[in-house]
């Protein structure tokens, strides 16, 4: 048999852009350049199935194990099994339990970790996946990021004490909470934040114009923590299988996964998960009044809007940036998405009343993110009632918003260990005005 030349490299997963299906890119491009130069996302170019004999058995393994099946057969042709075991163990230090509110409803905990949101997932192996594709490279890599808030914490605590890296986060000086301030600016070691005078769309502006600065790329190795990467995205598959595990030990295995959405990341993360074989029965996008997806899923027409302020900041979105991504996975098949993917909006009214509904009846106290996941589940049950169990995934931990719970239900907030321990001291920050040539000067000039 004649073996093609290039025959080692057809064993490598490809990336393709959802805008150009023909562009074929290999793992560490996808990951270094974040975004296709054509605008699309990146995409895995064939998506593998999990062995049906990993779901059968699924009781029998580990939050650790099942990741690395999945993360095996995602990236398993680029990265060896135990570089790639150590990557998912150092990801998953912590863990994402199922909690049982009634026989047949449940919420998924994924705030357990550094920065105490789900975000965490996507960072730290995001930071670990860089590390690992840049470790034969002598430049230390300079990750450059903007937030409004919790993305860059999850990016801080993620890459924090990460070898061979740099971490440079903008954030609009007065408008991030003060938990979010400490995990921005505590952190020292190689992470260091700038506050900028200015709001959040100027944080990005600046960060994008670092990116096509000739000078700034000719001496340092940039590249960016978006949260469209890829690798933020593979990791957040974990926890669906996980979940999905749990539930079956307590004897459910019909699943509805309903997901407090912004840009579609977490819920396109769970519908990768089931195109690999996840046996879900069907997901529930929640969305607050930013509903531009429910509107698509009802009339068929994508009409983005800008986005509204919410008690749920964290998913004004009016635009989401993976949505695109979803329709990929469904062959932009509207009637296929339509029969595994529901999508309701609420209010803040609604999201207020959710809060207290779950306190009062459960004793559970939920961010505003978390709520609507609650009140899409138990909109999902009242128009689909059957047997199975509805599980709704909890997104940050309540302690992350005072401003947005009652206070005399926020004062029974448990505080995580580690949230009563953050420092109040900035260690690392920077003030800035919104300047780029003096952003463009901090980055040359300081030593790290
Ligand atoms: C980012 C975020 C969301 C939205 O997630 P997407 O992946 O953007 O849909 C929901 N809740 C919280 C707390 C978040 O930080």
């Amino acid at each position: 048999m004649d073996i093609p030349a290039d025959f080692p490299a057809c064993n490598f997963m490809k990336f393709y852009s959802t805008n150009d299906t023909k562009l074929r890119v290999p793992l560490a491009e996808a990951v270094f350049r974040s975004l296709p130069a054509d605008g699309g996302l990146y995409m895995p170019d064939r998506i593998p199935t999990i062995d049906p004999f990993v779901f059968r058995n699924i009781t029998d393994y580990s939050f650790q194990e099942l990741a690395f099946i999945v993360a095996d057969a995602l990236l398993g042709e680029d990265i060896p099994k135990a570089d790639l075991k150590e990557i998912v163990e150092e990801t998953l230090g912590f863990d994402a339990p199922v909690r049982f509110l009634t026989p047949n409803t449940a919420v998924l905990e994924l705030f357990h970790g550094p920065s105490f949101a789900f975000k965490d997932f996507g960072a730290r192996f995001m930071s670990r996946v860089m590390a690992y594709l840049s470790k034969d490279e002598k430049q230390q890599l300079d990750v450059l990021v903007a937030t409004s808030g919790d993305t860059g914490g999850a990016v801080a605590l993620g890459f924090l004490g990460v070898q061979g890296t740099r971490v440079t986060i903008l954030y609009p000086k007065g408008k991030v909470s003060k938990i979010q301030e400490q995990q921005l600016t505590g952190n020292g070691e190689n992470i260091r934040a700038l506050e900028i005078d200015g709001t959040f769309d100027d944080c990005q502006a600046m960060v994008k114009r670092a990116f096509n600065d000739a000078d700034l790329n000719g001496s340092l190795c940039l590249t960016s923590a978006n949260s469209i990467n890829i690798a933020r995205l593979i990791p957040q598959t974990f926890y669906y299988v996980w979940a999905y595990a749990q539930l079956r030990s307590q004897g459910a295995d019909r699943v509805v996964f309903t997901v407090p959405s912004g840009n579609f990341g977490n819920i396109g993360a769970g519908l990768l998960a089931y195109r690999m074989g996840l046996p879900a029965m069907q997901f529930v996008a929640a969305t607050n009044a930013n509903d531009t997806v429910p509107r698509y899923l009802n009339t068929g027409e994508y009409r983005p809007q800008t986005s509204r302020q919410t008690l749920s900041n964290a998913m004004d979105v009016g635009d989401p940036s993976n949505w695109i991504r979803i329709l990929d996975l469904f062959n932009h098949n509207l009637d296929d998405l339509r029969a595994m993917l529901t999508s309701y909006t609420f209010d803040d009214e609604q999201t207020r009343m959710g809060i207290l509904e779950l306190y009062n009846q459960y004793g559970y106290v939920a961010c505003p993110h978390t709520a609507i996941g609650y009140l899409a589940a138990e909109r999902y049950r009242s128009e689909q009632p059957g047997d199975y169990a509805s599980l709704f995934l909890s997104t940050a931990h309540p302690c992350k918003f005072p401003e947005a719970i009652p206070a005399d239900i926020y004062k029974s907030v448990t505080f995580p260990k580690a949230a009563s321990s953050l420092s109040s001291e900035r260690k690392a920050v920077v003030s800035l005005p919104v300047d780029f040539e003096q952003f463009k000067s901090y980055l040359l000039n300081s030593a790290d």
